[in-house]
């Protein structure tokens, strides 16, 4: 017998193991490990994948398998055991691990069709498919295995005759256009363009283009790469030269554009010492994970891109995660222009469909390199020879819904795995990276020089109590105010900062800067209106909120916290000349409009572009001269302990916006804590001694890099079973775990209530805890029961970048 160990898709703790499932004789050849598999669960069909295949179960009476879902396993054997692994790491459900590697049209409900791979494949399958197809390009699943068998499919597909293919059922999806194909034959359009008047240049052209192109074509794409006008084309379709029809498009986005081959750069002195320990890892196929720490502009792209050019001379593979913010067409341009189609691209802008395209691309290995946002780090390839992270501080790339992993780990792991290195890349490296690269975990490869040798922009830092104390009121300082003026007067650019995530209120005193802090954990703490107190969100110290301020007993001491609308609205009463793009949450939530935004921008229609966090990456338009950030200290007072180095990342991010071309920049920071080290470093640019700073801080309140730490999150409708819960978890982490190992709580979340469910907490801090996973695990399963019946919910984040 054959017995296939399946995870079943039924998220639980019960069911969080593989179950033994017969494979019926007819499908015993076809069914192999990373499959998808229908099979009977209790009363329910359910899908499961198939993690093994054994030739005997200790169990009696096994159900047997439904039917396959695939006929070519979508996880590899890798892919299967980093499953395992990352389950492990996050404390997530089998299931779940499996199903984040692959593209969200493998998990949405779809219609299964076997298409045909190539047209020239049909004459070589057997009669029997070959009049299934009979002229068609693809028939539904349900229809093919009704006429052929399974097997006989499965050996195409294999072949790389037939492949199945998964669509996601709603029409949206499918993206359809306006083509236009020619009518005749290609002697007829020589006769019709004979016959034309030689005016008609225009006309001429087109004819020409379908006497070589006998295909339909995307008008937009006729159109632009002709310089023509619809009207020209409606022309010869009124002349009945031309037609057009709806046609579907082939999804991928990058597709039409040409790319401009570049070559690589004579490589300067600093990024030949940088890249060759990575070049000899991959002659070596040795694993080496490698902090690549340079400013922006010192050329780290560059070193990627021959890094990877080497790989792939060996015939290997590459992934290059990037923020998904930083996935501009620019950033692509860089690796299409080097690859060409060698690249598969993906981030969140694609459609399930066109994602689901890009997948397919690497696991029918027609791509080598993937360029993509944090789950392209599961790309199913199976030589790997290197994998590039860049901006590798930044926070997107961990996820922060379940399985809540981080993809430098996954990065690391598989690196591990294909024994190939893994480059960190960053001008302004996360403490934890940096940490570990002078401890010599990470290999330190540093570029210091900017390519163009341009001075960085000089930052001027204004001090808003100052403002204030001179009788100005408003937000923006004079200093900025004039600036802003001479760059409208001058048809220069400006880009105006704003840190929404700063939303989140402290109590802050406009005299003189002060910040309320909790005594115990050196975080900000958080004022809520309802009782006029302050909360720390880690240790639950709370107290009255001052009415005057401690430190200068001045009374204009209150909550704080600006939105870019009201930015808005102030600019338009102070520069009414002034014409603004907002870029916001609201301003760019449809698809497409922060491209459009920016390209407007970049085309000069506006002064000032107005923005939060999704402006501080990947603008490099050389007409911006000015940089202004409005409150450079507002996420200073986030109730996180990272919100010094985040502070420093974003301000050093921003501030390399402003002359990156010919004309200088200059940056503005407004603050009310000049004198703060993050804000001070960041305007000098200085990452060495923000490090040293920062770690001191980090040491003394046992913090990462020091600490490793864990947060447990409780919720339900009813405060009272949160808050029991939560002190029955703290109290049993503390018994089971070291004595050496803090545990912070319970207290209320610092976002103590979302969509009417209470939020309670328990931080944990440690350096050395080999037990903390499976007490985690007991109390998961301990509380498993009230988790399915009663609505309770608990999150348990190892490492957490999100600690609200
Ligand atoms: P980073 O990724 O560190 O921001 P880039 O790789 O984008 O830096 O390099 C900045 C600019 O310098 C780019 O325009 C790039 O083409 C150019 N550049 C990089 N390396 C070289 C080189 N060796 N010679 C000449 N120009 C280079
Ligand atoms: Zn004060
Ligand atoms: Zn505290």
């Amino acid at each position: 017998m054959t017995v296939a160990k399946v995870i079943v898709d039924v998220p639980a703790k019960q069911t969080d193991r593989a179950f033994d499932y017969l494979i019926p004789e007819h499908l015993e050849n076809i069914i192999q490990p990373g499959m998808r598999v229908i099979v009977p669960f209790g009363p329910r069909k359910v899908q499961g994948f198939v993690e093994s295949i054994e030739s005997d179960s200790p169990f009696h009476s096994l159900k047997k398998i439904i039917e396959p879902m695939d006929l070519v396993p979508v996880l590899n054997k890798e892919l299967l055991l980093l499953a395992d692994w990352l389950s492990g790491q996050t404390l997530c459900f089998k299931i779940s691990a499996l199903q984040a590697m692959l593209p969200p049209a493998l998990k949405a409900k779809y219609q299964r069709k076997i298409k045909l791979a190539g047209r020239d494949g049909l004459h070589e399958l057997s009669e029997t498919l070959y009049s299934l197809f009979n002229g068609k390009e693809e028939v539904l699943w349900e229809e093919a295995i009704k006429t052929a068998s399974l097997t006989s499919i499965q050996k195409e597909v294999k072949n790389g005759k037939l492949e199945v293919v998964y669509e996601v059922q709603s029409r949206a999806n499918k993206k359809k256009a306006k083509h236009i194909y020619s009518l005749l034959s290609a002697e007829q359009l020589q006769a019709a363009a004979d016959s034309l008047n030689k005016q008609a240049n225009k006309q001429q052209q087109i004819l020409e283009y379908f006497m070589e192109n006998n295909e339909a074509v995307e008008q937009k794409q006729l159109l632009s790469l002709l310089k023509t006008s619809n009207s020209v084309v409606k022309g010869l379709i009124e002349k009945g030269v031309l037609a057009e029809k709806e046609l579907e498009i082939y999804r991928d986005p990058y597709k039409e554009r040409a790319f401009e081959r570049t070559s690589p750069l004579l490589l300067k002195e600093e990024q030949q010492l940088a890249i060759e320990p990575i070049l000899d890892t991959v002659n070596r196929n040795k694993h080496e994970v490698f902090l690549l720490y340079g400013v922006t502009g010192s050329g780290k792209t560059e070193v990627y891109l021959q890094s990877i050019d080497k790989v792939l001379k060996k015939g290997e593979e590459a992934i290059v995660l990037v923020p998904e913010i930083a996935l501009t067409p620019q950033m692509v341009h860089r690796f299409k222009g080097r690859f060409g189609d060698k690249v598969a691209v993906m981030h969140s802008g694609l459609s399930v469909g066109e994602k689901y395209d890009e997948w397919r691309k690497i696991q029918r290995k027609e791509v080598q390199v993937v360029v993509g946002a944090r789950s392209a780090i599961f790309a199913p390839f199976e030589n790997l020879g290197i994998i590039i992270i860049d901006e590798e501080h930044e926070m997107t790339y961990k996820q922060e819904e379940n399985p809540r992993y981080h993809a430098k780990e996954v990065a690391i792991k598989r690196g591990l795995t294909h024994q190939c290195p893994v480059i960190l890349g960053s001008a302004t490296p996360s403490l934890e990276s940096f940490a570990r690269a002078q401890k010599d975990v990470f290999t330190l490869l540093t570029l210091k020089k900017r390519m163009n040798d341009n001075p960085l922009p000089a930052v001027e830092i204004v001090d808003m109590r100052e403002e204030l104390r001179e009788g100005n009121r408003s937000m923006f300082s004079r200093v900025l105010l004039e600036k802003l003026k001479d760059r409208i007067e001058k048809k220069q650019q400006t880009v105006l900062f704003l840190n929404k995530r700063g939303h989140s209120s402290f109590v802050m005193c406009r005299d003189c800067g002060y910040v309320v802090k909790c005594p115990n954990c050196e975080i900000s703490l958080t004022y809520h209106q309802y009782n006029n107190q302050m909360k720390c969100h880690y240790c639950g110290h709370e107290e009255v909120t001052p009415s005057n301020c401690p430190e200068c007993s001045s009374e204009h001491i209150r909550y704080f916290g600006t939105g870019t609308q009201k930015v808005e609205e102030e600019l338009a009463k102070i520069l009414p000349e002034a014409s603004v793009i907002r870029m916001d949450v609201d301003t760019t939530s449809r698809k497409g409009a922060h491209e459009k935004l920016l390209k407007q921008f970049q085309d000069g229609h506006a002064d000032i572009l107005l923005g939060t966090q999704m402006i501080a990456k990947g603008l490099d338009f050389p007409k911006i001269t000015l940089v202004g950030v409005l409150s450079a200290d507002t996420m200073l007072h986030l109730p996180d302990f990272r919100s010094s180095e985040k502070t420093f990342q974003l301000l050093t991010q921003v501030s390399g916006r402003a002359g990156r071309h010919e004309l200088e920049g200059e940056v503005i920071f407004q603050t009310y804590t000049p004198e703060h080290y993050s804000i001070e470093l960041a305007s000098q640019q200085d990452y060495d001694r923000f490090y040293h700073s920062e770690m001191m801080i980090r040491k003394s309140h046992a913090y990462p890099p020091y600490y490793y730490i864990t947060l447990i999150t409780v919720s339900h409708e009813q405060l009272m079973k949160v808050v029991s819960v939560t002190e029955q978890i703290s109290q049993v982490v503390r018994q089971k775990l070291s004595p050496k190992t803090v545990v912070l709580g319970p207290v209320a979340s610092p976002i103590s209530r979302i969509k009417n469910r209470y939020r309670y907490q328990c931080l944990i801090k440690y350096k050395q805890e080999p037990n903390l996973k499976s007490v985690l695990k007991t109390v998961l399963d301990h509380y498993q029961g009230e988790i399915s019946t009663n609505g309770l919910q608990i999150s348990i984040d190892v490492n957490p970048y999100i600690l609200m």
